[in-house]
């Protein structure tokens, strides 16, 4: 498998390690860190240190500070943590990682597409209402509609690649948009590409019949 480039940050790895983080962002770390050492590793450390920097906020009158994360690294590059050296999970073959796998009930074969125009497909996963999980097709060489967002977007490769704004995402790659963001990413002509897409806000299409479409889609 090529290398992964383009990881997620510590601010995610450390809220999805301390469960703070919402049932679809769960399963955007969990389908990452299952492709991704690196990612895993750094989970591990933000794991192993998690009860201390916790400890610190009970005794602390105030909430985890801005430097909570700087002193987390620090405490890892210190070695006074022992962050393990957890053996990696089994990889379930297929294009789905495991988690997703869990989700779908099988692998691509179980996903229910539903057409959203333009040859591109998508597949809503039932999590909780407070962010959204969907995996997307995007024909090769075809383009996303043109949107922005209301909130954070992670969009992670699972099949194929993408490019955005010239930068190339792969298999694993996961690229994080937010709100200031107005992109359109574009499908590689190698194949068809297929991403887990979740966000915390609607999306806001600029095209008129996306827009009118968007509450049936739900995209
Ligand atoms: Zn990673
Ligand atoms: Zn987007």
């Amino acid at each position: 498998m090529k290398p992964i480039n383009h990881h997620l940050s510590d601010d995610i790895l450390m809220a999805y390690s301390a469960a703070t983080l919402p049932e679809a962002f769960n399963l955007m770390v969990a389908s990452h860190v299952s492709l991704c050492d690196e990612c895993r590793a750094r989970l591990e450390s933000f794991d192993a240190v998690g009860g201390a920097v916790l400890e610190d906020a009970r005794t602390a009158p105030v909430a985890l500070s801005e430097d909570a994360l700087a002193a987390t690294m620090a405490l890892i590059a210190s070695g006074d943590i022992d962050i393990g050296k957890a053996e990696a999970p089994p990889r379930k073959g297929g294009v789905l990682p495991g988690p997703l796998q869990d989700y779908v009930g099988g692998d691509l074969s179980a996903v229910k597409w539903r057409s959203v125009g333009m040859g591109v497909k998508q597949a809503i996963l039932p999590t909780s209402k407070d962010a959204s999980a969907r995996l997307l097709l995007i024909p090769a060489g075809a383009a996303m509609p043109d949107h922005g967002h209301n909130g954070i977007e992670m969009t992670m490769v699972l099949q194929g690649a993408f490019i955005d704004d010239g930068v190339y995402f792969a298999r694993g790659d996961v690229e994080i948009a937010d709100s200031d963001l107005d992109h359109t990413p574009v499908a590689d002509i190698g194949e068809d590409c297929i991403c887990l897409a979740v966000t915390d806000g609607p999306l806001q299409f600029k095209a008129l019949l996306p827009r009118i479409a968007q509450p049936f889609l739900r995209i």
